[in-house]
């Protein structure tokens, strides 16, 4: 074969022109990234650096250039002196740019930094026009900040809060994998119906302005993609008992979909569980990993995430300066986080928790938007965060649990009224966790099912597990960002996942 000569002569060519432009260093250097340069800074060093610029303050003998890259919350000073640089150059640096910056680590000159970078080589990668580019260096609303997600990631409380949700996703498969604990992908379009009670997004590939029908008139699911109905999950917890049941420990960290047209602060349509189910354990065992794996979490956040917690603080402590007294938390941020951590959760039983609430300030005072009147009904959030934030002033899990307000997977106790689940409940967000054990009983099962209408020929694969080397075994969810939530103190679910889905919105 004849050799690619033409190739050659070109490559030869384009490295003498690399050579004899100034965009010689910056494309044979390597990039350092910021976070590198300002926590184990080499003065003296020549480094090539790039990022989006946050600001810039130019006088006639020099420009400063803050420039962030995301690998911390801390910009980089760049000094641009405009004797080395066009004129034309240095306004093309504004707000939201994108730079190379090659040049020498210096000890600063000012205060707020030990280093700075003395610019030596600068190339425009992308110019942001000053007069579009919707983020400008002042404090722009969470609400408008939502409108333009895709920019968002560019601000330092989206920075943070993203870095935050990596350390977590991370810090929650350190805590099962060093538990022993298997990872299970389960699926996420799924067949069966059974928690969503209407709930679900369909998966359908039908043509929705001529489905086929059946004779009697009803779309004809046979006719679609899997031949029968789909839906996207709700949750992994069935298919994770079937692993349960023979690897003991696991646990799913995946997208959950759920159509329920909830407007609230703490409601996504796509969002993040995390759901260990383990074998051999009881409730009581259920709840000590539930407890642990909090702890676990908020205390990595803690060590991992220093200097994205301590922005998020004083954000925190600038946003209720703004809110009435009697609005604001008795606790900082990281007061809050090291509570979580120092201290171990209060327990107590259903029925205990509707005494309390019976007899709380807000429900005689008629208070509560839904009064506690007698046993048997659901909690809704007032009354979790009563609990939490006004009674006992730390996390609760709440267990034994009336059955009909609970699915029906949950194990009977043997008062024949109540059912092993569990939540626990946190300041400010109310559930975080719920989970129960589940019946492992096949004669309980089944009767339940009947009772709560539940498919119980469609689902004959759960069943089976409880016809063949049944054990008892437990679970729960966490639901990922109501613990990001937490851990950053933001008021709003939408703005702990990059591209919030919520009624009404599905944008980006
Ligand atoms: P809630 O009563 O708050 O709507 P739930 O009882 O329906 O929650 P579960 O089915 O028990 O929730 O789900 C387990 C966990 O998943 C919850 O404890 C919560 O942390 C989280 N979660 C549930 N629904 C949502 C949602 N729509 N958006 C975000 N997280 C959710
Ligand atoms: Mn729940």
């Amino acid at each position: 074969m004849r050799p690619n000569y033409r190739f050659f002569a070109l490559y030869f060519r384009w490295q003498v022109a690399c050579q004899r432009t100034e965009y010689y260093d910056i494309i044979m250097t390597k990039r350092t990234k910021i976070a590198k340069v300002l926590s184990s800074p080499e003065v003296g060093q020549q480094i090539t650096v790039k990022g989006w610029v946050r600001t810039k303050r130019a006088s006639k003998n020099v420009a400063f250039v803050a420039l962030n890259d995301g690998s911390t919350i801390k910009n980089l000073q760049v000094v641009v002196s405009p004797e080395q640089f066009e004129e034309d150059l240095i306004t093309r640096i504004t707000t939201g740019s994108c730079l190379a910056v090659g040049g020498r680590v210096v000890e600063s000159q000012g205060s707020g930094q030990n280093v700075e970078l003395e610019a030596s080589t600068i190339e425009v990668y992308g110019e942001a026009d000053p007069e579009l580019y919707p983020l400008q260096p002042k404090k722009h609303s969470l609400e408008f900040l939502r409108e333009i997600a895709h920019l968002r990631p560019r601000t330092n409380t989206f920075g943070a809060i993203f870095r935050i949700r990596h350390a977590m996703i991370f810090a929650v498969h350190k805590f099962f994998h060093d538990k022993g604990f298997v990872n299970i992908h389960t699926p996420i379009i799924t067949g069966s119906d059974a928690e969503g009670a209407g709930e679900t997004f369909r998966v359908t590939t039908l043509d929705p302005k001529n489905p086929p029908l059946t004779q009697d008139g009803a779309i004809d699911f046979k006719e679609d993609f899997f031949e029968r109905e789909a839906n996207l999950t709700v949750s992994g917890q069935l298919e994770g008992e079937l692993a349960a049941l023979a690897l003991s420990e696991i646990y799913t960290f995946g997208p959950t979909f759920r159509a329920e047209n909830s407007n609230t602060s703490r409601h996504l349509s796509e969002f993040w569980m995390i759901e260990p189910e383990m074998a051999f354990y009881d409730i009581n065992d259920s709840m000590d990993l539930g407890e642990e794996m909090l702890r676990f979490l908020v205390n990595y956040a803690l060590e991992q995430c220093a200097d994205d917690l301590d922005f998020l603080e004083k954000r925190a402590l600038d946003e209720e300066k703004s809110k009435p007294q009697a609005e604001r938390s008795e606790m900082s941020l990281l007061e809050r986080l090291k509570f979580v951590v120092e201290n171990d959760f209060a327990r107590i039983t259903y029925t205990e928790a509707i005494d309390i609430l019976r007899n709380s300030k807000p429900n005689k005072k008629k208070k509560f938007s839904y009064l506690i009147e007698g046993w048997g009904s659901d909690l809704q959030s007032e009354h979790e965060r009563y609990l939490v934030e006004k009674h006992f002033k730390k996390p609760v899990i709440l267990f034994d649990y009336p059955k009909d307000i609970k699915s029906f997977y949950m194990r009977m106790n043997d008062d024949g009224k109540t059912v092993a689940a569990m939540d626990i409940l946190f300041p400010g967000i109310g559930e975080i966790v719920g989970g129960s054990q589940r019946e492992e009983r096949y004669d309980h099962l089944l009767t339940r099912m009947q009772e709560m209408n539940i498919p119980d020929k469609e689902m004959w694969w759960y069943l089976d597990t409880r016809k063949f080397g049944t054990a008892p075994h437990s679970g729960f969810g966490l639901g990922f960002e109501r613990m990001i939530q937490f851990i950053t103190g933001m008021g709003n679910i939408r703005d702990v996942i990059p591209f919030p889905r919520t009624p009404g919105s599905c944008e980006f």
